[in-house]
């Protein structure tokens, strides 16, 4: 409990005692004449019984108790938003007093007061939960200067310095280890419970837990760019992107308040003229209905649930940009992949080199060299298949053709290496390959040099990822790939995926989504999942962009509205699962508040309520819509566990 919390609990401790004691103050004789006092009986012989009038003392503890509402109360008629909570409270407690309901009044205030006290509390304790779950910003990094090591803050460590991390440390910057090995407890960032092993050339990402080793790192992103600055800054955000819920609630709010209002009036007004029931108890009804009708429940929950579905995502390694894409996700019907480094690990192996005018050594570096600036997968494995470090400085004029290849000048000549369209385009004649794989063709001033077969491995859950999404109720799986048929084919039925579209260029992969959009029915959501390389603008058509995350590039963390920091496909479902349950406690809460409070109302307006049972039923629907909103928090510890 904090500070705040802990004096308001006083002032309603001091509240009820001083109510209490209201109460209690017995009758007493007093010489005639003094304020608030009233004959209250004449005894046979004669003696006059005097009593204290009790409304002054029950302004005490109504003030002590409910000061701060009825300021706010007169502060936001002076800035003219006449209708909120606070006005409502302070109408019906103010109406309570003036209708002789003294105890009442009070008590109003002081159950509102608990309600908000312990709503504080449970917003409180689950931002507490969120926070600690996004713990993972480093305090600071151990930097290596002039053979010293130097406690500092991570963000004035330098791309190109060498930090050295301790066991027990967080790393505190993304960087390539030097010297070391050691497990990494990547928990935070990715909900896997088992460690990484890292040792020499391993990358390290911040955010992490070294376990057991020490490690010699050179930083490759500046703080700023690291990944821990990028999930802060996405979670920081998260709650900024609101739900059509959400919206539609701070709506409801503004309609509702004077719609209760406006009923109230009627309730006090036309049931002593259709009915034998008085002015006074009439009146008292109408102000028991403005207790009841206060939104604060629904106000409070839905964002406080969609917050929690957020955090309990991200504890999966889920990160979700805005409770609206939680909405969409929970939609989803077509789920569209990318293939490389999406269902398939994007680390290529070399399986054949079939040369034509040159060694089997030339043509690897010929393509090695084409390919030194493409962070592409196909780029890295051919790279890290040649094996020996590149002179970059014979490499000039590259060019990045997205679905086809590279074209570079080397040495002097212009080297193109990609798929059979580029050659195509180049005019130059290819031979085809009789091995099933990725084929990376080779031309030389338009001479063609051979060709390297290359092959990739899908991921070891893309199989069950795809079958966990049928049985989600995804309704189509489609694979598209700028890769050959027969490579695109073969992964599909490996997979079980419904579709596949191969031989795509990214401005094809658009029009394919933009098709199945047309296909998908009016409720349902077009899901596209992509590593980013070449797909950034398809992320951003379909109606929610998954990115992977640890794999992808900048770009697709970027568009994408999804990120998987695991890059696991299996991941997916789960994140359709948590958008489900989020959006159904939303619902329950929604549905649950208002029927009760229809339910009270008209209990009230027939009068079958008291002012008490309108506090109870206020608060009480409050206090269980916030404990339902926590639940979506724990979502994704549940058996939801799709691993
Ligand atoms: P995917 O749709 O599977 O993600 P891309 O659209 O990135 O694949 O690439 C499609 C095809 O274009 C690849 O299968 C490959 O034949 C060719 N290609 C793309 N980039 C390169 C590159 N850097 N080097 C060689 N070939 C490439
Ligand atoms: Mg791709």
């Amino acid at each position: 409990m904090n500070k705040k919390q802990k004096r308001m609990l006083i002032r309603i401790l001091v509240g009820a005692a001083l109510l209490i004691a209201a109460a209690l103050l017995p009758t007493i004789w007093l010489p005639v004449g003094l304020p608030f006092v009233s004959v209250s009986h004449v005894a046979q012989d004669g003696t006059v019984a005097f009593s204290l009038s009790k409304w002054p003392l029950y302004l005490i503890p109504y003030f002590v108790v409910g000061w701060d509402i009825l300021w706010k109360a007169v502060r936001n008629i002076a800035h003219g938003q006449i209708f909120d909570e606070n006005f409502l409270m302070a109408l019906a407690t103010v109406g309570a007093f003036a209708t002789g309901e003294y105890p009442e009044a009070v008590f109003v205030m002081l159950f509102y007061q608990v309600g908000e006290l312990f709503q504080s509390y449970a917003v409180g304790k689950s931002r507490q939960s969120i926070a600690k779950l996004m713990d993972i910003r480093p305090d600071w990094a151990n930097v290596e200067r002039s053979g010293r090591l130097e406690r500092v803050d991570p963000e004035e460590v330098a791309v190109g310095d060498v930090i050295v991390i301790k066991p027990g440390e967080r790393v505190p910057l993304d960087g390539v280890v030097l010297e070391g090995t050691s497990s990494l407890d990547t928990a935070a960032l990715t909900g896997e419970s088992l460690p990484r092993q890292v040792a020499a050339d391993s990358d390290v990402i911040s955010g992490c837990i070294n376990l057991t080793g020490l490690l010699r790192v050179r930083v490759t992103k500046a703080f700023g760019e690291s990944t821990v600055a990028k999930i802060l800054d996405l979670v920081e955000n998260a709650s900024s992107r609101k739900a059509r819920a959400e919206n539609f609630i701070t709506k409801f709010a503004r309609y509702y308040t004077p719609a209760v209002v406006a009923a109230a009036v009627l309730v006090a007004v036309i049931t002593p003229l259709v009915t034998s029931v008085g002015w006074v108890e009439s009146v008292q009804r109408a102000f028991t209905f403005l207790v009841i009708s206060c939104p604060c429940a629904l106000v409070i929950s839905v964002p406080l649930t969609f917050f929690g579905g957020i955090g309990g995502a991200s504890r999966q390694g889920i990160l979700v940009k805005g409770g609206n894409y939680l909405e969409v996700l929970a939609q989803s019907e077509i789920v569209v992949f990318d293939k490389t480094g999406t269902l398939t690990r994007g680390v290529f192996n070399v399986t054949a080199i079939h040369p034509q005018e040159c060694p089997e050594g030339r043509l690897l570096e010929l393509a090695a060299l084409a390919e030194s600036y493409s962070d592409h997968p196909i780029s890295r494995s051919l790279k890290e298949a040649y094996g020996l470090p590149l002179d970059t400085s014979r490499v000039g004029r590259v060019e990045e053709l997205s679905g086809r290849g590279v074209r570079a000048e080397i040495d002097g000549a212009v080297v193109c290496a990609g798929n059979d369209k580029l050659m195509d385009e180049i005019g130059v004649t290819w031979h085809p390959c009789h091995k099933v794989g990725t084929t990376v063709h080779v031309a030389m001033d338009g001479v063609y040099m051979g060709h390297i077969v290359i092959s990739d491995e899908v991921k070891p859950d893309a199989r069950e990822a795809i079958s966990a999404l049928k049985a989600a109720g995804v309704r189509r799986t489609v694979m598209l790939t700028g890769d050959a048929k027969a490579v695109g084919e073969d992964v599909a039925r490996q997979l079980g995926l419904d579709e596949v579209h191969t031989q795509l260029l990214p401005a094809d992969k658009v029009d394919r989504v933009e098709a199945l959009l047309q296909e998908k029915s009016p409720r349902g959501a077009l899901a596209f999942v992509g590593d980013g390389i070449n797909d950034a603008p398809v992320l951003s058509r379909a109606d929610i962009g998954i990115a992977m995350g640890a794999m992808g590039s900048d770009a697709a963390i970027e568009a994408a509205d999804v990120v998987l920091m695991d890059d696991k496909p299996s991941k997916i479902a789960l994140a359709i699962s948590i958008a489900r349950r989020t959006i159904s406690i939303v619902k329950q809460n929604i549905v649950f508040a208002i029927a009760v409070k229809v339910l009270v109302l008209l209990l009230t307006a027939a009068g079958y309520t008291s002012m008490w049972m309108g506090v109870f039923a206020d608060v009480g629907v409050m206090v269980l819509a916030v404990l339902n909103a926590t639940r979506a928090l724990r979502t994704a510890k549940g058996p939801a566990q799709a691993e």
